[in-house]
């Protein structure tokens, strides 16, 4: 099959023939459609994670099984399916109370510890499949069907974990990346009361606005937290969701926060941040982390979309002998909203 190896740290992915996989006991082949392409993939691709090389990369796919090991019974020929990311246990405390993403047993990440879905096929332990449901055409929008695994589910869990309410103001911090243009959606979803876009790049503004933002902050003019309380008239926000968190973002976005305020950090590459510890027990403030989605998450979302209550948006999709072009757009932080690799496009 063909596929695109990162064979290097931080080099260009390159397009090879590699043999095609064959299931173990317990596991499946999917032929893949179309594969998601976003930052949490292009820090394996940037040489920022250590990795076991080469390896194909990709997580968020949409397929169709054809070929399943022995003892398989998740899953059956034919079936069109996604992918859940972590490579959780399923037995532990944590797994058994819908938290994968707290597995005593975490066996790393799809498109990490292994083959992912950079590729013409994608092997995968059974139970990593998700089945795609009725009344989602995951053959004619397999790029859609694909990204909703980590673009839909991860701000699904997002609401829950900052007890989204429809009183709510929102800022969304990085909002014109991939993960941010759906969380801007998720939130309208969830009726916030009002949706409010934070990027650094202004170009990205148009489609937070379409994706539900009301209103957009230029984080390159500085003075964040200012323009957050003029839009608040001086209250304050009420929910941030930092998919940047650095210090300066998850400074600025606690700073903004109103009485009962949450902020929720699901990015950054782990440092530190100050915050007042006055401020925080005067307005109740909430620090919350969140990682991806659990399994059930994954499958509410692609419920939520064949019902039509939420759709992924990918804004480019390309050939996949074209994925380090995409990596590219990636990293110099250019690409808005989802990108996704089309494995049928010549
Ligand atoms: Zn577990």
């Amino acid at each position: 099959m063909k596929a695109m190896l990162l064979k290097a740290p931080n080099t260009p992915l390159t397009l090879e023939d590699v043999p095609d996989p064959e299931p173990g006991p317990g596991e499946a082949v999917a032929r893949v459609l179309a594969c998601g392409a976003g930052l949490t993939v292009h820090h394996a691709r940037a040489g920022r994670l250590k990795l076991d090389l080469p390896r194909i990369l990709g997580h968020e796919i949409a397929g169709e099984i054809v070929a399943t090991g022995a003892g398989v019974t998740d899953v059956k020929r034919g079936d069109g399916v996604t992918a859940y990311f972590y490579l959780s246990c399923g037995a532990c405390r944590w797994c058994r109370v819908n938290r994968e993403t707290l597995c005593d047993n975490f066996g790393g990440y799809v498109g990490r510890e292994i083959d992912g879905g950079y590729a013409e096929y994608i092997k995968l332990p059974a139970r990593s499949f998700i089945a795609i449901p009725e009344g989602l055409d995951w053959r004619k929008f397999p790029a859609e069907a694909g990204v909703i695994c980590d673009a839909i589910a991860t701000p699904l869990k997002v609401t829950r974990k900052a007890r989204l309410a429809p009183t709510d103001t929102v800022a969304v911090f990085g909002a014109g990346g991939g993960l941010g243009v759906h969380m801007l959606a998720v939130a309208r979803w969830a009726h916030a009361r009002k949706v409010i876009a934070v990027d650094l790049m202004a170009s990205k503004f148009e489609a937070c606005v379409k994706a539900g933002a009301d209103a957009t902050v230029d984080a390159s003019e500085g003075r964040v937290t200012e323009q957050l309380m003029e839009l608040t008239g001086g209250k304050g926000i009420d929910v941030a969701i930092d998919f940047v968190s650095s210090a300066a973002t998850l400074e600025a976005a606690i700073a903004a926060l109103g009485k009962g305020g949450r902020i929720v950090t699901l990015g950054g590459h782990g440092g530190t941040f100050t915050a007042s510890a006055g401020a925080m027990l005067r307005k109740e403030i909430e620090v919350l982390g969140s990682r991806y989605a659990s399994r059930q998450e994954v499958i509410e979302s692609l419920e939520l979309v064949a019902r039509g209550e939420l759709a992924p948006m990918v804004s480019e999709k390309v050939p996949l002998a074209e994925a380090e072009a995409i990596h590219e757009r990636l990293g110099n932080g250019v690409v808005t909203g989802r990108a996704a690799l089309m494995m049928d496009m010549r």
